[in-house]
């Protein structure tokens, strides 16, 4: 990743040279005041060091000292002042001879400096050459001597002035140190400056590598000082953020249920896959379903559910890694086929980069084929089966969006096919998707429109030969016409969630009809079908009772048909519901049944009144060896449990023959009546002739045409 420019760069003033800076100004201020300090103390101090210089002036006045001691001639003093007015540099003598007597003393100023006698006194005990500041300037004592006898002591005094000073030599001097000082001092100084910034620093590179997401970055600053605990104190923080940061990016790209990567994921690595696709390569992207989840679900609960699709998960990814290796003979350089969850029992796959067609029809039975053998769900071995759409990057699409919505249309043709199907996608699906969008809108204009309405199919009894009762079939009639069977528009109101609305409209206008029917003197039931969602809506069982009282029918002439399937998913819940509506004489019909494979045990504790023999039984009595055993059973059992049984489907005199000597109570099928419309059907009623079992053979059945 590319290093983020760091935002030292937008610093107006940068510490470190702030810092140095104003260390370099006080080093050069100081090493100045330094020289200038020296050179001050040079200038007033160079009456000492002057001495020497000042010797040269002394010895011109050896000589005439000697003739001052014990009488000076007048004349000569003259000539002495004189020298002296002229002279600028001595402001003052004084001569003594050994006794202290003073025989010459002489002033330029007021008066003579008392430093003068006081170094003629030094100079004659210690016999030696004194020199001593004086308010004036310098004063130079020392023995006048005759003959090489000391003789007395003469001092001169010398005005600051005429004191020499080496300016030059002394000013060098001074800068000299000063640059002596600012070059050791600087380098040293901005080292240490350099030192003590540099933990700075690291910390900002390392904030700004953080802040350019690299988590994983730390710093060891090792300054000695306090950066190294901010060091510590910002590496545990990151160490802590990191893991956050691990568990957020889990939350966000792992499915929870199976370990899979999510759909997030999903598309970004199919995304990834897109990009690197290889010429003359293809990117598969495979949706995935599983077949009869929703019946693991319902019937062993949503904790076993998540069990299983756990499971399917790892088969799929086995299955892939194994197709990996043996199809797409897959090199270290292609990235690996990769399964994810995208929601409940859908799963994507993305392959990258596969050659042929015919590579993933092969990688795709290998995927089906992992699921043959059953799942060990609670103990129970449970076989399942996936279904499977395929869309291919780039026939079937280039944008990752439009290949997952072509795969799903492409699984929803192999779910119609059947079971542990897959389908390629086709633009053919996508007119199908078309379609389904306009029926859509059409179906929520049909509702507004109330364009549903029920048709009755007769139920015979076959002990009388009356009919005891009717189910209503709902049929949405159109505008233009057309008469649309629920197969086409149920699930998809169910999907949609406006099975209700359409439910509740069957529900009522089955119940008037069926008080027409009791009120024309016909002693027929009226049965309904209640979807799932329907049965789900909280206030269901108080909306059937007010269907029922405004329609003016006896409670015990409803019947409500719930599926197998939907019965046993939650037997306490529907018990419940139904209780309110039992307790009304409302009956309850479990339709299907044994379509659903439910345990027996569970469903006689449930408060039905009628079995409804699925009507793939009935149709395969006598095709089937299994099926006639089975319609026996049931019909055995509920004779048992002393419940009403009807036969679906029922087509054939023989399939009626043989459900009529087994005891079967009812029967409901086209050969005695298909499902025809209200008004039809009252007729219908009116103009039913109790049938003699016997006496209907194909002849019959061609009479009755209206019915056939
Ligand atoms: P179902 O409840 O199992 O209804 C029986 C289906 O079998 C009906 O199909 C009926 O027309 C058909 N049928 C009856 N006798 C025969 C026969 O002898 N041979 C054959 N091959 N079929 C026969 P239909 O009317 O198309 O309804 C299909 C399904 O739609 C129903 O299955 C039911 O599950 C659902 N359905 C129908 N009306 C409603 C309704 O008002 N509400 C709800 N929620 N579902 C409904
Ligand atoms: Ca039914
Ligand atoms: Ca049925």
């Amino acid at each position: 990743m590319a290093r983020q420019e760091t935002p030292k760069g937008k610093v107006k003033r940068s510490l470190r040279t702030t810092l140095m800076a104003v260390v370099i100004g006080l080093i050069v201020t100081t090493s100045l005041a330094f020289s200038a300090s020296i050179l001050a103390f040079e200038y007033f101090s160079r009456d000492d060091k002057a001495a020497a210089n000042l010797r040269l002036s002394v010895s011109s006045w050896m000589p005439v000292v000697p003739n001052m001691i014990p009488e000076a001639s007048p004349g000569y003093i003259n000539s002495m002042n004189e020298i002296i007015d002229n002279s600028e540099t001595v402001s003052a003598v004084r001569v003594e001879d050994l006794q202290g007597n003073v025989t010459y003393t002489l002033s330029q100023l007021e008066g003579s400096s008392p430093v003068l006698a006081h170094a003629i006194a030094l100079s004659r005990s210690s016999g030696e050459q004194i020199m001593l500041r004086s308010p004036n300037g310098a004063v130079l004592a020392r023995p006048a001597v005759q003959n090489g006898q000391m003789i007395g002591s003469f001092a001169l005094e010398y005005p600051f002035s005429a004191i020499p000073f080496n300016w030059g030599r002394t000013l060098a001097w001074g800068l000299a140190t000063g640059l002596l000082i600012c070059a050791i001092a600087i380098p040293v100084v901005l080292a240490l400056v350099h030192r003590f910034t540099s933990p700075l620093y690291r910390l900002i590179d390392f904030t700004s590598n953080v802040s350019a997401n690299q988590l994983s970055a730390r710093v060891d600053l090792q300054s000695g000082n306090e950066f190294d605990l901010l060091g510590d104190a910002f590496n545990s923080m990151m160490n802590r953020v990191e893991g956050t940061m691990r568990q957020i990016q889990k939350l966000a790209f792992v499915d929870s249920v199976t370990d899979l990567p999510n759909r997030e994921r999903f598309m970004r690595v199919l995304t990834k896959a897109l990009n690197e696709r290889g010429e003359d390569c293809f990117t598969a992207v495979i949706i995935l379903n599983v077949d009869r989840f929703r019946w693991v679900n319902e019937t062993m609960g949503p904790q076993k559910g998540d069990e299983a699709l756990s499971l399917i998960g790892m088969r799929i990814r086995k299955s892939l890694v194994a197709a990996d290796r043996s199809v797409r003979l897959n090199d270290a350089k292609s990235a690996p086929s990769m399964v994810a969850r995208l929601s409940g029992d859908e799963f994507a796959v993305v392959v990258p980069n596969i050659d042929a067609k015919s590579d993933i029809t092969r990688l795709m039975q290998m995927v089906i084929a992992s699921m043959r053998q059953p799942l060990e769900i609670g103990g129970q071995a449970i076989t399942l089966g996936l279904s499977g759409g395929i869309a291919l990057a780039p026939i079937h699409g280039i944008k990752p969006e439009d290949l997952v919505k072509n795969a799903d249309l492409a699984l929803k043709e192999a779910r119609r096919a059947g079971r542990s199907k897959a389908r390629f996608y086709s633009t053919k699906l996508n007119k199908i998707a078309m379609d389904r969008l306009h029926l859509e809108a059409d179906l929520r204009r049909g509702i507004e429109r109330d364009e549903f309405i029920p048709y009755f199919q007769a139920k015979v009894d076959y002990k009388t030969g009356q009919i005891a009762g009717a189910e209503a079939l709902v049929r949405w009639q159109r505008e233009d016409g057309d008469i649309i069977s629920p197969g086409i528009f149920i699930p998809m109101a169910e999907q949609l969630g406006l099975i209700s609305r359409i439910g509740e409209s069957v529900l009522k206008q089955s119940c008037i009809q069926a008080t027409r029917w009791m009120k024309a003197g016909h002693d027929c039931k009226v049965a309904v079908n209640v979807s799932p969602l329907q049965f789900e809506e909280p206030n269901f069982a108080e909306r059937v009772l007010s269907s029922i009282r405004d329609a003016g029918l006896p409670p015990g002439r409803l019947e409500l048909e719930i599926t197998e399937t939907m019965a046993v998913a939650d037997t306490d819940r529907v018990s419940e519901i139904m209780r309110p509506l039992r307790a009304m004489g409302v009956r309850l019909a479990i339709d299907d049944f044994g379509a659903g494979h439910s345990n027996l045990v569970t469903l006689t504790k449930l408060p039905f009144d009628v079995f409804k023999i699925d009507q793939q039984f009935i149709s395969a009595l006598h095709s089937d060896t299994q099926a006639p055993a089975v319609v026996e059973m049931i019909l055995a059992m509920a004779d048992t449990m002393g419940l009403e049984t009807v036969a679906e489907g029922v087509e054939t005199p023989s399939q009626s023959d043989f459900l009529r000597r087994r005891g079967c109570t009812l029967a409901q099928g086209y050969l005695y009546a298909k499902p025809i419309p209200p008004d039809d059907f009252m007729k219908f009623l009116s103009e039913w002739k109790p049938l003699n079992e016997t006496m209907i053979d194909e002849n019959l059945l061609a009479s009755l045409g209206g019915a056939a």
